[in-house]
C-alpha cells in the first residue's frame, strides 16, 4: 500500500537524534512546560519573526485559548470558512461565539475576501482564515477588511507551517496565529501539541495564564482557564523536526510540482494551481474530479491510499443545524466537498511510488 503520508518513515529518518533527546528529557526529571518548551517557543517565534509563541496542548486549544484571550465569547460573531477541519469552527463555538461562514475561492479553497464584507455586523469581532492544505489565504485583502472594520485577524495556520505569503511566513500575517503539531501536520510530533503566535504582549500573557488554569501565581486563580500545556517530550521532538522542516517542506513542494507537471494534461481530473505570491507547502495534494468515487476506488484497487478532505462542509454539520444554514448556501465549498480527494504526498515518497500514483491516475481515465 502506498500511504497518504508515511509518518513512520519521517520519524525513522531522525530516530537516532530522537532517542538521544528523549533520553535527555527522561533524565531531566522535568516533563511539562520546562526548558525544552521554552526553547521551542523561542525558536518558533524567531523563525516566524514574531515576538511571542506560547505552546499549548493541541491546535484546537491554540484556537480556543486565542479567541478567549481576545475576550471573544457569547454574543460575538467570528467570520470563517465553511471548508476546513471541524476544529476551526468548534473553537469559535466552544468560547460561546457564533461562527459566520463565508464561501471560499474555487482555485485556492480559501476564504474568499469579497464575500466577507456583507457578513460583517455589529457583533463581528474577528476574521479567522484557514491556510488550507498548506497554502496561505489572501491575507492582504483580509487584513484590509479587518482594519477598516476594527476586527481581529486570527490565522488558523495548523496545516501550513513554513508556508509563505508575499515572502512573509504564515503565522506572522494576522494579529495572532495558531499551529497544530498533530503527527500528520507539516511540523508534527508523535502525539498532540499546538502553539499560539502573536506579537501582542497582552494576548501572549493571557494565553500563558489561560493554559495553566487561569493562574499567574501558582495556586492563585484570576479566571477560569484550561489545562492546556505542552510536554517536554513533544517539545524535544519538535525541536529536532524544526531543524528539518525547511528541507521537508522543500521536498513536499518538489513532489507537488512533479504531480502538477505530470497530471495537468489529464481531462478527468484537475490539479491544484497555487496562487501567485505564495509558497505552498502541500500539507495535502488535493485533486478535483467529478468522478471522485470511481477514481478513488480504482486507486484503492491499485493499493494507493486516498483521502477525502472534507466530505461535509461545516455549515451542514449536524451540530450546526440551529444556525439555519441549508444546502446551496455556499456552492463552492459544497462543490469541493463532493469533488476533492488527496493523493499520497509527503517529504519521503519515493520516485517509484510517485510514478505508480501518476500511472494509476492516467489509467483511471478508462474507468470514469
Ligand atoms: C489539525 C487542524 C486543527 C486542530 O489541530 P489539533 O492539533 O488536531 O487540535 C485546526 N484547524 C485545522 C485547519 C487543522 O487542520
Amino acid at each position: 500500500m502506498i500511504p497518504l503520508v508515511n509518518l513512520k518513515k519521517q520519524f525513522e529518518t531522525i530516530e537516532d537524534e530522537l532517542l538521544v533527546e528523549m533520553r535527555r528529557v527522561l533524565k531531566s526529571g522535568q516533563y511539562i512546560l520546562g526548558p525544552k518548551v521554552e526553547e521551542l517557543e523561542r525558536r518558533i517565534a524567531e523563525k516566524l519573526g514574531v515576538d511571542f509563541a506560547v505552546a499549548v496542548a493541541n491546535g484546537t486549544d491554540a484556537l480556543t485559548l486565542t479567541l478567549d484571550a481576545y475576550g471573544i465569547g457569547k454574543g460575538d460573531e467570528v467570520i470563517t470558512t465553511p471548508f476546513s477541519f471541524f476544529a476551526t469552527s468548534e473553537a469559535i463555538t466552544r468560547v460561546g461565539a457564533t461562527p459566520v461562514f463565508v464561501d471560499v475561492d474555487p482555485q485556492t479553497f480559501n476564504l474568499s475576501p469579497e464575500n466577507i464584507k456583507e457578513k460583517i455586523t455589529q457583533a463581528t469581532k474577528a476574521i479567522l482564515p484557514v491556510h488550507l492544505f498548506g497554502q496561505s489565504a489572501d491575507m492582504d485583502e483580509i487584513n484590509r477588511i479587518a482594519q477598516e472594520n476594527g476586527l481581529v485577524v486570527i490565522e488558523d495556520a495548523c496545516q501550513a507551517f513554513g508556508a509563505e505569503y508575499k515572502g512573509e511566513p504564515v503565522g506572522s500575517l494576522g494579529d495572532a496565529a495558531c499551529f497544530s503539531f498533530f503527527p500528520t501536520k507539516n511540523l508534527g510530533t508523535m502525539g498532540d501539541g499546538g502553539i499560539v503566535i502573536t506579537s501582542d504582549p497582552v494576548i501572549a500573557e493571557k494565553v500563558r495564564t489561560l493554559r495553566v488554569h487561569g493562574s499567574r501565581t501558582k495556586y492563585y486563580h484570576e479566571q477560569i482557564g484550561y489545562n492546556s500545556r505542552l510536554d517536554e517530550l513533544h517539545a524535544a521532538i519538535l525541536l529536532i523536526c524544526l531543524d528539518h522542516i525547511d528541507g521537508w517542506n522543500r521536498k513536499r513542494r518538489l513532489h507537488g510540482e512533479r504531480y502538477r507537471e505530470e497530471l495537468f494534461q489529464l481531462k478527468h481530473i484537475q490539479v491544484p494551481k497555487p496562487s501567485l505570491n505564495v509558497q505552498h507547502v502541500y500539507h495535502l495534494f488535493c485533486i478535483k474530479s467529478d468522478h471522485r468515487k470511481k477514481i478513488t476506488e480504482y486507486l484503492d484497487s491499485r493499493n494507493i491510499q486516498t483521502g477525502v478532505y472534507y466530505p461535509c462542509c461545516l455549515h451542514l454539520q449536524e451540530v450546526y443545524k440551529d444556525l439555519g444554514y441549508v444546502k446551496g448556501d455556499f456552492p463552492v465549498a459544497e462543490m469541493l466537498s463532493q469533488t476533492l480527494f488527496a493523493i499520497p504526498l509527503d517529504p519521503f515518497i519515493s520516485v517509484d511510488d510517485q510514478d505508480e500514483v501518476i500511472q494509476a491516475l492516467r489509467e483511471s481515465e478508462e474507468v470514469v
